[in-house]
C-alpha cells in the first residue's frame, strides 16, 4: 500500500482520508504502508509542502518512522526514463511531433483525442518529439476495483496518450506506474479523480509485463452544494482545521466516515473499532459530503471526553499563539493559569473547537473587556443604568464573593424591577465580559474577583446616559 501525494499545496482533507484508508488497509493485511512524495512537477513543488504533508500525517496518527519512506518520485527518474525507452524499443510507444493545432486541424475538433497520425511514421527521438503509448485498437481494459467492482473501458476509446514530453521527461501517468512497480505495490487506494487515468495506467502495467495492482478509487469529497471540495472555494487544508482547534482524534474519526460507517448505529467510535471494522469493499462509491457542522459536533464530543487536565493542555496553543495560530488578545504576563484552570471545566462543555476558548476567557486576562458594540447595544436598553447601579450596590455589600451569593443577589435586584434573572444578567454580562454569550456568568464573576467585577460594572454605568 502506498500513499502518493504531490507536494503542490496545503495538504487536503481528502488526501488525509485516502492516507488513513491506506494506513488501515496495510495494517489489516499485514502489508507495508509506503509514503511516496510525487515531486516531479518541479514548477509546482515546494519543499515546505512536503514538510506540511509529513507533519499533517503525523498529526492525524500516521507517525514519522511508522511507515516506509518518504521516498521521492524524483529520485526514481532514471527508472522512469528506462521504462519509456523499453516501451519504445518494444514497439509499444512511438515518437510524435504533432502540435495540438495540427491535431485540431486534422480532426476538426479540439475535443477529440490524438488521431494516431505518427503511429507508423517511425520517427526517431528528437527535440520536441513526445513519446506516445500505442493503445490497443480492440478489446477492453478491465480494472479490478475494490470500491467500484470492475469498471470496463473500451480500448478503442483510449487515445494514444503521451508518456514522455518533448524534452524527454516522463509524465505523471508513467512515473506513477513505474514507481508502484519498483516498490512492489499491490494495492492502489486513491481518489476517484484518478479513475480516468486507470485504464491507461493498467495498459502500461501490462505493456511493461507486470501484473497490475488491485485498485480502489475512493469517493470524491464534496461540499454542501455537491461540488468537489476546492481549495479556492472551500476550507480544505487539514492544517486549517488543526489550527482552528479540531482534535486529531475527532478529525480522523470523521474522515473515515466519508463513504463508510462502523457497525451499529454508531459514528463516534474509538479508533481501534475503526481499525478492526473498516472494509474497503464496504466504501460507498458515491460522492461523500464533507459536513463541517457534523465535524464540529464530533469535535465537541471529543473535547468533552477529555480529562480536564488534557483539555487545559490541549488549549495551550490558543492561549499563547504559535507559528500558525494567532496570539490571544492578552499579553503573556496577563495570563493567570489558576484562573484559567478554574473556568476550564465550564468552557470544556461549551466549545466545539479549541480556538473558541479565547473569546470565552479573554475577559479574565485583559485589563478591560473587549466590548462587542452590537452586544452592548442589545443589552444596554432602558433600565440598564439603573440595574447596573443597583447591582454594584448589592454586590459591594456581599460578605462572600461566590457564584451562589452573586446569583441570588442579582436575582433579587432583578425581581425588584420586575425582571427575570436572564434579563437582569444581560447588562451585567456585557459590562463584565463584553459579550452577550459566554461561560456561566456567576462562576465567571467569582473567578474574576470582586475588585475587577465592580470596576467594570461601574465603568459601564458611567458610559450609560
Ligand atoms: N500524486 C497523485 C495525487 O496527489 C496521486 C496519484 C496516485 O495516488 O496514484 O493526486
Amino acid at each position: 500500500m502506498r500513499f502518493a501525494p504531490s507536494p503542490t499545496g496545503m495538504f487536503h482533507v481528502g488526501g488525509a482520508r485516502s492516507a488513513l484508508q491506506n494506513w488501515i488497509y496495510a495494517k489489516q493485511q499485514g502489508g507495508v504502508f509506503v509514503l511516496r512524495i510525487e515531486d516531479t512537477d518541479a514548477a509546482r513543488n515546494k519543499p515546505e509542502w512536503t514538510e506540511g504533508i509529513l507533519s499533517a500525517l503525523d498529526w492525524i496518527g500516521i507517525e514519522r518512522g511508522g511507515y516506509e519512506g518518504p521516498y521521492f518520485q524524483s529520485q526514481n527518474a532514471g527508472e522512469h526514463r528506462a521504462a519509456a525507452q523499453r516501451l519504445h524499443d518494444a514497439g509499444r510507444a512511438y515518437f510524435c511531433d504533432c502540435t495540438r493545432e495540427d491535431v485540431q486541424a486534422r480532426t476538426g475538433s479540439q475535443y477529440t483525442g490524438y488521431d494516431g497520425f505518427c503511429r507508423d511514421r517511425g520517427l526517431e527521438a528528437g527535440e520536441g518529439r513526445a513519446l506516445r503509448f500505442r493503445t490497443p485498437d480492440e478489446g477492453v481494459t478491465v480494472v479490478v476495483d475494490l470500491v467500484r467492482g470492475e469498471p470496463t473501458f473500451e480500448n478503442k476509446l483510449i487515445e494514444d496518450f503521451v508518456i514522455a514530453r518533448g524534452d524527454g521527461s516522463p509524465v505523471f501517468l508513467l512515473a506513477n506506474v513505474v514507481d508502484d512497480m519498483t516498490m512492489g505495490i499491490t494495492h492502489v487506494i486513491r481518489a476517484e479523480e484518478h479513475l480516468p487515468n486507470t485504464p491507461k495506467q493498467q495498459l502500461l502495467w501490462d505493456a511493461l509485463g507486470v501484473k497490475p495492482p488491485i485498485w480502489a478509487h475512493v469517493p470524491v469529497v464534496v461540499n454542501e452544494k455537491r461540488q468537489k471540495l476546492s481549495k479556492r472555494r472551500d476550507k480544505v487544508a487539514l492544517e486549517a482545521y488543526k489550527d482552528e482547534g479540531y482534535l486529531a482524534g475527532a478529525m480522523r474519526n470523521y474522515l473515515m466516515l466519508l463513504g463508510w460507517a462502523p457497525s451499529g448505529d454508531r459514528e463516534i467510535v474509538p479508533w481501534s473499532v475503526i481499525e478492526d471494522e473498516f472494509r474497503l469493499d464496504e466504501v460507498n462509491p458515491s460522492p461523500a459530503f464533507f459536513d463541517e457542522k457534523k465535524l464540529r459536533a464530533f469535535n465537541g464530543e471529543y473535547i468533552r471526553a477529555l480529562g480536564v487536565d488534557e483539555f487545559v493542555a490541549a488549549c495551550q496553543p490558543w492561549l499563547t499563539g504559535t507559528d500558525t495560530i494567532a496570539p490571544p488578545p492578552w499579553q503573556p504576563e496577563e495570563f493567570d493559569a489558576e484562573a484559567f484552570a478554574a473556568v476550564a471545566p465550564l468552557a470544556q462543555t461549551r466549545i466545539a473547537v479549541l480556538s473558541e476558548i479565547v473569546p470565552n476567557v479573554d475577559f479574565l486576562f485583559l485589563a478591560a473587556p473587549l466590548i462587542d458594540e452590537a452586544a452592548w447595544a442589545k443589552a444596554m436598553k432602558e433600565g440598564a443604568a439603573d440595574l447596573l447601579a443597583a447591582a454594584v450596590a448589592a454586590f459591594e455589600a456581599l460578605a462572600t464573593w461566590d457564584a451562589e451569593s452573586l446569583k441570588s443577589t442579582l436575582e433579587a435586584v432583578g425581581a425588584e424591577r420586575g425582571l427575570k434573572l436572564g434579563k437582569a444578567q444581560a447588562p451585567v454580562r456585557v459590562a463584565v465580559t463584553g459579550r452577550t454569550v459566554g461561560l456561566p456568568l456567576f462562576e465567571s464573576l467569582e473567578v474574576l474577583g470582586r475588585e475587577r467585577t465592580l470596576s467594570r460594572l461601574r465603568a459601564a454605568r458611567v458610559r450609560l446616559p
